[in-house]
């Protein structure tokens, strides 16, 4: 076997970068490819010549071993046939095709040698997401909402087979119905696509006119979607098959539908409870009494304030919150209070407040007087 110039086969200088090196090989085994050169011997010669090549040079140790001893240096004893059986540890240990085309498939996608293994026409339909946004009492309540889509639906006039009915599909003579065609290649069984019929392994003389033989076509959906009572925010509702249909029958995809919850004036979801704050007058804070307050349905719940309550008091109703989802259980409302300072008195009533203060002593406002304390000895 004589030694082989792996560099000038891979057309690169010497000195070449790894990245260069890789560049000119998707460049030369995209050339040389057989699928490219159906029956060019010399071709395949070429093609296996360069991947020979990459194999070493494309490792760092190898390039380095090779450089130093040369192309023998990889035959592995294996006496005439290429330099390829040398490398059983690489990857490469089946020989047959199958490895090779996974390898290209990474590299390239599968669409630059005919489209790979799988064929447009078994193809599912994609998965759609819709987004809607409820309200918080909807939310609470659980709705119903209508939703409107433009996406494809299975062809009525061939019922998704993409095909007329009155021209059944013959079987592929290219392929004999297997949808791929092997070729054996030395020590290599090379298995490919069947061009001819594009791996359906049968042959459609008429398509649908109404699809184009793609077995669905683009149309307004028009769904009605229950959303559950309890539902959190960002919640995905998956409808199974309403996404598109697939290609000539094959399954449609799915629809999410992911659901948002608007804000809302008075009420703030925290986890399941229902936080609101509520004013009261300044003499209701000191004298107590009681206040309404509605809640998410509307139902009215009396609250009892008692005297000397302070802002930041929270008050929890129980159960008043949103359900859980399948739940009879429910969070709670809570509520804030928040003692509001009179503003725009009359000259009456400062004089009231100012009398009224007069008579205050620490004894009424044992808050003020410890922080007025804490920061005495601090300073
Ligand atoms: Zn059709
Ligand atoms: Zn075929």
């Amino acid at each position: 076997m004589s030694n082989k110039d792996y560099y000038s086969i891979l057309g690169v200088s010497k000195n070449a970068s790894a990245d260069e090196i890789k560049k000119s090989y998707r460049k030369l085994v995209l050339k040389y490819h057989p699928d490219k050169n159906p029956g060019d011997k010399s071709a395949e010669e070429k093609f296996k010549e360069i991947n020979e090549a990459y194999e070493v040079l494309k490792d760092d140790k190898k390039r380095s071993a090779y450089d130093r001893y040369g192309s023998d240096a990889f035959s592995g004893g294996s006496s005439g046939s290429s330099g390829f059986e040398g490398f059983s540890s690489s990857g490469f240990s089946s020989g047959n095709f199958g490895d090779f085309s996974d390898i290209f498939e990474q590299m390239f996608g599968d669409s630059i040698f005919g489209g790979g293994r799988s064929s447009s026409r078994q193809q599912p339909g994609a998965d759609i997401r819709y987004d809607i946004a409820v309200s918080l009492r909807e939310a609470c309540n659980g709705t119903s909402k209508n939703l409107r889509y433009t996406t494809f639906v299975r062809c009525d006039l061939c019922s998704g087979k993409g095909y007329d009915n009155k021209y059944t599909p013959t079987v592929c003579p290219n392929c004999g119905g297997r949808g791929s065609i092997r070729t054996r290649n030395g020590f290599l069984t090379i298995e490919q696509t069947c061009q001819q019929c594009g791996g359906q392994g049968s042959i459609i003389s008429h398509p649908c006119r109404k699809c184009s033989g793609s077995g669905r076509v683009k149309a307004e959906k028009n769904l009605d979607v229950k959303i559950p009572a309890g539902i959190e925010p960002g919640s995905q509702i998956r409808i199974p098959n309403e996404g598109e249909a697939g290609f000539m029958g094959s399954p449609a995809g799915n629809l999410y539908v992911v659901v948002s919850v608007l804000p809302h004036d008075v009420f703030k979801l925290e986890g399941h409870d229902l936080k609101c704050t509520v004013y009261i007058p300044v003499a209701t804070a000191i004298l107590g009494g009681t206040i309404d307050v509605f809640d998410i349905d509307k139902k009215i719940h009396s609250i009892n304030i008692s005297h000397g309550t302070q802002t930041g008091t929270q008050v929890r109703i129980k159960s008043a919150g949103m359900p859980y989802y399948q739940s009879s259980r429910r969070g709670d409302m809570l509520v804030e209070i928040v003692i509001e300072t009179p503003v725009d008195l009359t000259k009456q009533q400062r004089d009231l407040i100012e009398e009224f203060n007069s008579e205050c002593s620490d004894k009424n406002n044992p808050k003020t007087k410890l922080t007025k304390d804490k920061f005495d000895r601090y300073i």
